[in-house]
């Protein structure tokens, strides 16, 4: 047998959240946000699972590619555009579409005769800080890109800071956007999952879902499966050691979890070499048997240990599932003082996947 982890990809899941993203916002174009490889969950599988989307939005221009390459003729949009001649002359090759934020990327635009010209996407800052023109520059860019025969279409573009936060949402930022772009007449694009779900006003002629597509909720406060979301990725394992442990032993590296009565615990094969958060400490839940438990000590490279004390009919061999179908990743992340984006991320490249 071999070694029992593998990563599950529920093509079902991925469908089905596209099409919560599309019914929330019926007038407009949804990108799926396929950027680090699908969060995680392979860029050709999650493409193939998600069907027929309006368009893809992506950061890296390989991964670009490899969709054309496939067949996939929709709109595919670089989220931080070319970084460099090479790159711009590839996405014109490729018919992507491309962000544009500040004056070097602007200035290749202009360096050059692309052999085709190339949908442009201007990234304005509105309070982010990030990447971005400041918003009030968006009537002097665009009137440069009007000029420019390379440029095929001109949309704006703004990205939100807490959009995630009710308490301080995205109105500042949003009025800044529309201030500066009301009187340009062009098509916009403002809201990533948070935004798209919270916020109306955000549902504009694109919108870019990454996150909630993948079944993670892009909120602290409101839970995937309440916002209709169906966990995509399921981490699975199992107990492939028992150790009886009598009060004042220890568990792991460092001894960090001391027994304070006699204790039953299961070996987990899942370590922080397979994208397991090292820093997830005892409480942490885990499914054993479809029954919550929690982690005990030290998250180690390969392993990691859980409580079955009161799990009497587990033992060797019990199936273990880190987050997925029945533990969300949100409730995992949130022990491991993170959040499910960086969890499904990190998926190791050892892990064996399955798209079921
Ligand atoms: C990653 C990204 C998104 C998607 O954000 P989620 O929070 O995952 O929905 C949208 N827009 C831009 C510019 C991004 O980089």
């Amino acid at each position: 047998m071999s070694r029992p982890i593998r990563a599950l990809i529920h093509a079902d899941a991925l469908r089905h959240n596209y099409g919560v993203a599309k019914a929330l916002a019926p007038q407009s174009r949804v990108f799926a946000v396929v950027k680090a490889d699908a969060y995680g969950h392979g860029l050709l599988r999650a493409a193939a699972a998600f069907g027929d989307v309006d368009g893809y939005a992506i950061l890296e221009i390989d991964g670009a590619r490899r969709l054309r390459e496939a067949g996939y003729n929709q709109p595919i949009l670089l989220l931080e555009g070319a970084f460099s001649v090479a790159e711009l002359q590839l996405a014109s090759e490729l018919g992507l579409w491309l962000a544009v934020h500040d004056d070097a990327s602007l200035a290749r635009l202009e360096g050059i005769v692309l052999p085709r010209p190339v949908g442009v996407f201007v990234k304005l800052n509105t309070g982010m800080n990030r990447l971005g023109f400041p918003a009030e520059a968006a009537a002097a860019v665009v009137e440069r890109l009007r000029g420019n025969a390379n440029v095929a279409s001109i949309t704006l573009m703004t990205h939100f800071a807490t959009a995630d936060e009710p308490a301080r949402g995205i109105a500042a930022q949003l009025s800044r956007f529309d201030a500066a772009t009301a009187m340009l007449s062009l098509p916009t694009t403002v809201a990533n999952s948070a935004a798209l779900v919270d916020y109306p006003a955000a549902r504009r002629d694109w919108v870019r879902p990454g996150i909630m597509l993948y079944g993670s909720s892009p909120f602290a406060h409101k839970s995937a499966a309440e916002l209709g979301l169906v966990p995509a990725m399921t981490l699975q394992s199992a107990i492939i050691g028992v150790q009886r442990l009598l009060a004042g032993d220890t568990v792991g590296y460092g001894a960090t979890f001391t027994a304070d009565r006699a204790m039953t615990i299961g070996i987990v094969a899942c370590g922080y070499a397979d994208g397991y958060p090292r820093h997830a400490g005892t409480g942490t839940p885990v499914l054993v048997n479809g029954v919550r438990t929690r982690l005990v000590g030290r998250v180690s490279m390969d392993m990691l240990a859980v409580d079955l004390s009161d799990l009497p009919g587990a033992g060797v061999d019990s199936a273990v599932e880190l987050w997925g179908r029945q533990l969300s990743i949100d409730d995992v992340a949130t022990a491991a003082g993170t959040i499910g984006y960086e969890l499904m991320c990190a998926i190791a490249p050892r892990v064996p996947v399955l798209a079921v």
